[in-house]
């Protein structure tokens, strides 16, 4: 149990096909731009599974980037020192609160395009603020943190495709 983050890569996009896909004619990229098949067959599915693991292009699992972000008490923690940053400086991180903090363990959402300068602007506000916390192990992660999802807003730019958790 945690929290994960990932952005698929847009190598199919692209055409940046290592392998040709096994049906070609019934693939698909979803809303996350992950590539799916318009199948129920379960043998086409594992074959699609294993060509999106190791085949399609150069990335596991055409996953630009992916990251842990931490359990369930590592996620709590963070939330709370950002709470008490937002009361400190009266800025409030919307996104980071109510998108990516609000649980140690949500999965199944996204954070789209619309959302990412925005983001961006909380996550350069959260490292001018670092320095306001004491704990300079707690400093540390929060900074490791805002490192993440840096990263990841960054790889979202790049491919066009949501964070998604
Ligand atoms: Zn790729």
């Amino acid at each position: 149990m945690g929290l994960d983050a990932r952005v698929y890569c847009d190598c199919i996009q692209r055409g940046h096909i290592k392998t040709p896909h096994p049906f070609p004619e019934l693939l698909f990229l979803d809303e996350d731009g992950c590539p799916n098949i318009r199948s129920d067959d379960l043998e086409r599915q594992v074959l699609h599974d294993t060509w999106q693991w190791k085949d399609a292009c150069t990335h596991q699992n055409c996953t630009a980037i992916h990251h842990r972000i931490g359990n369930i008490s590592h996620i709590s923690h963070i939330r709370r020192t950002i709470q008490e940053l937002q009361l400190l400086t009266r800025f409030e991180y919307t996104i980071v609160l109510q998108k990516i903090l609000f649980s140690g363990s949500h999965a199944g959402d996204r954070i789209t395009i619309d959302l990412l300068t925005a983001l961006e602007q909380e996550i350069q506000k959260l490292r001018t603020n670092t320095h306001l916390i004491h704990d300079s192990d707690t400093r540390k992660a929060l900074a490791y943190f805002t490192e993440q999802v840096q990263e990841l807003v960054r790889a979202s730019w790049d491919t066009g495709n949501p964070i998604i958790f």
